[in-house]
């Protein structure tokens, strides 16, 4: 099976396992895990934070930072496409007890226009809002990069209103590699980033959020509440210590794979595709063909071996990712263009 359902599918490699066999460990509820020490000031440098702290998975990473940063009844501000809106059964709410407060974004980001037309008056009669979330790349809107110009326009935004900003930053790897600005170019305009390593970079689990120490010493006790405090858990930082040696400048080839996939997808017959929105390792594409629902089109390409997901009643999306290389995308081109061409 040639499967771009998501680049979570990634296995770790036989060399990732092997790394992670020779990890040294410890009780990282007591900080004394030496390898998920190791990770944790290795990704606050690359951030350019005082401190991280590592999780079991994005959503927990979102929740905590979500959490640590608000008080029960606050708003946050996000995109309507957000998963920390979508895809985290509702956690925010029936967790940190706040309210998400969504807005249509362009490409899944919403401008600075959108959010400072939202943030509430001092009132009464209206929640508070507390914090806004951004999502780096956008996963709903197609791997969408948020532009560098309109996150500095909302940071400042914020810190003259006295609002935080937290990054889902799951994907920020791919945006730093398609983009070239850095992690900690990215960082700098958040109070918290959260990262993830079992998507793209390969690692079986764990994901990872940065911001100051005040902030990060919330989040600990937030993840011991959320039932993330784990122990000898430097098995796993050490397959995250390996995929940031070894996983990080190759999602360029994940990028270029995406657009070979969303090219040859474009020349068939009943796929609209938004070329504009090939930005990284993610294609969403709308099937048109009135003779096909997109279940129907999953199905087909099932039974010749490619596994892709529906995202609502007319739409597909595929996720390059290391696990399908550049044979079996050629591989994929094939079957797809025989099926549709
Ligand atoms: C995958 C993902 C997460 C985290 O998902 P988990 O399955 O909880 O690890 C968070 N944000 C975005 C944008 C994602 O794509």
């Amino acid at each position: 099976m040639i499967d771009f359902r998501s680049d979570t599918v990634t296995k770790p490699t036989q060399a990732m396992r092997e790394f992670m066999v020779k990890a040294e460990v410890g009780d990282d509820v007591f900080n004394e895990d030496p390898t998920v020490n190791e990770l944790q000031r290795r990704v606050a440098r690359m951030l350019n934070k005082d401190a991280a702290l590592f999780v079991t998975s994005g959503t927990q990473a979102n929740q905590v930072s979500v959490q640590a940063h608000t008080q029960p009844g606050e708003e946050v501000i996000c995109d309507y496409h957000a998963h920390v809106f979508n895809y985290e059964a509702g956690a925010a709410g029936m967790l940190a007890g706040v309210q998400l407060h969504p807005l249509l974004g362009h490409y899944g980001h919403p401008s600075l226009e959108q959010i400072s037309e939202v943030v509430r008056p001092a009132d009464d009669h209206y929640p508070r809002t507390r914090l806004i979330c951004l999502e780096n790349t956008h996963n709903r809107a197609g791997g969408t990069i948020f532009p560098l110009e309109e996150i500095k326009r909302i940071s400042a935004f914020a810190k003259a209103k006295g609002l935080k900003m937290h990054l889902d930053g799951a994907r920020l790897w791919n945006a730093s590699i398609a983009t070239g600005i850095s992690l900690a170019e990215y960082a700098q305009y958040f109070d918290s980033v959260s990262l993830c390593f079992s998507k793209g970079l390969g690692a079986p689990l764990g994901s990872i959020i940065t911001g100051t120490q005040e902030f990060i010493q919330r989040a600990h006790y937030y993840r011991k509440a959320y039932g993330g405090g784990t122990r000898q858990v430097g098995i796993v930082a050490a397959a995250c210590l390996y995929a940031l040696d070894h996983n990080i400048t190759r999602l360029q080839e994940d990028h270029l794979h995406a657009r070979m996939l969303a090219e040859a997808l474009g020349g068939c017959v009943g796929f609209k595709l938004d070329k504009n929105a090939i930005q990284t390792n993610i294609i969403i594409t709308e099937v048109t063909n009135s003779e096909f629902t997109a279940d129907k089109v999953v199905q087909m390409l099932k039974e010749k071996g490619i596994l892709a997901l529906t995202v609502g009643n007319s739409k597909i999306r595929f996720v390059t990712h290391m696990d399908v290389d550049r044979a079996k995308i050629d591989q994929a081109i094939k079957i797809i263009t025989s099926l549709f061409g």
